[in-house]
């Protein structure tokens, strides 16, 4: 039995394939869905707190770019533009519902600092009792990979941000719809695993390492974010974005996805 209807503290990761489509434009149907939802996990007394991706994907969209930009400063400004238009999206769609949300924008410096970051799970402990859904990126304009003051992806991000605001889950919506025991893409007589235990070298293995990508972030940075949460104690989910109702039949127990086991 897996107990995920008993979670109540949820941090839910959205990726940019998840919410835009591939011309970096926002992908209305699944954020519609998602969006309602989210709004009837938070309406049935859940704390969701969001990491959301696609300030990249949705500025270079709103720009008209052929695709992502490579060089830090333009994807710094892009990031700028399309971080606006990520809250402003959530805003109005969350509106629906009457429910308030709040930006939060994260470096690894903030994380490493503990001032910083006991500030961080102050605001997040204050606007979830307020009722608000806190949704968490990287502040892409600030940090800088060169420096190696970025976290680079949000797969480790929502893991640090389930540790630090004490979750009960991470979920992390992805474009695949669970670890496979090999590439399904290049075998169709791949397995879906629907628990994990620990994260054995073999798990590592069957998920690739850097550099091979099963889902768009890649499989790998999402068994770095699992070693994360659950050393943390925290169970993780990986399942597919694409069709929201699933998130019901979780929330039911039912088995979907893969769920990382809290060491
Ligand atoms: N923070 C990046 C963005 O909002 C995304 C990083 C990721 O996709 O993991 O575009």
């Amino acid at each position: 039995m897996r107990n995920i209807s008993e979670k109540q503290r949820i941090v839910i990761k959205l990726g940019t394939s998840t919410l835009a489509h591939k011309t970096g434009k926002l992908n209305i149907r699944r954020m519609t869905n998602l969006v309602r939802v989210i709004s009837d996990l938070h309406n049935s007394g859940r704390e969701i707190i969001m990491v959301s991706s696609g300030a990249v994907g949705l500025g270079a969209g709103k720009l008209g770019l052929p695709e992502k930009p490579k060089d830090t400063k333009t994807k710094q400004a892009v990031a700028a533009i399309g971080q606006c238009e990520l809250m402003h999206v959530y805003d109005d769609m969350f509106a629906k519902y009457s429910i308030t949300v709040a930006q939060i924008l994260l470096t690894k410096a903030i994380i490493n600092n503990p001032s910083h970051c006991e500030n961080f799970m102050n605001t997040v402990e204050k606007l979830v009792n307020m009722d608000v859904i806190p949704i968490v990126n990287e502040n892409d304009t600030i940090a800088i990979d060169e420096l190696e003051l970025e976290i680079g992806e949000n797969d480790s991000l929502s893991a640090l941000v389930a540790e630090l605001s004490r979750a009960d889950l991470l979920l992390i919506l992805s474009d695949i719809d669970a670890l496979y025991d090999d590439d399904p893409r290049s075998n169709p007589d791949a397995k879906p695993i629907p628990l994990v235990e620990k994260i054995t070298p073999e798990i590592e293995a069957v998920a690739g390492g850097a550099g091979t990508s099963l889902g768009t972030g890649g499989m790998s940075t999402k068994i770095t974010a699992a070693k994360i949460a659950t050393n943390a104690g925290i169970d993780m989910i990986i399942m597919n974005g694409r069709d929201p109702e699933k998130l019901y039949d979780l929330f039911e127990d039912k088995e979907i996805g893969t769920l990382f086991k809290a060491q």
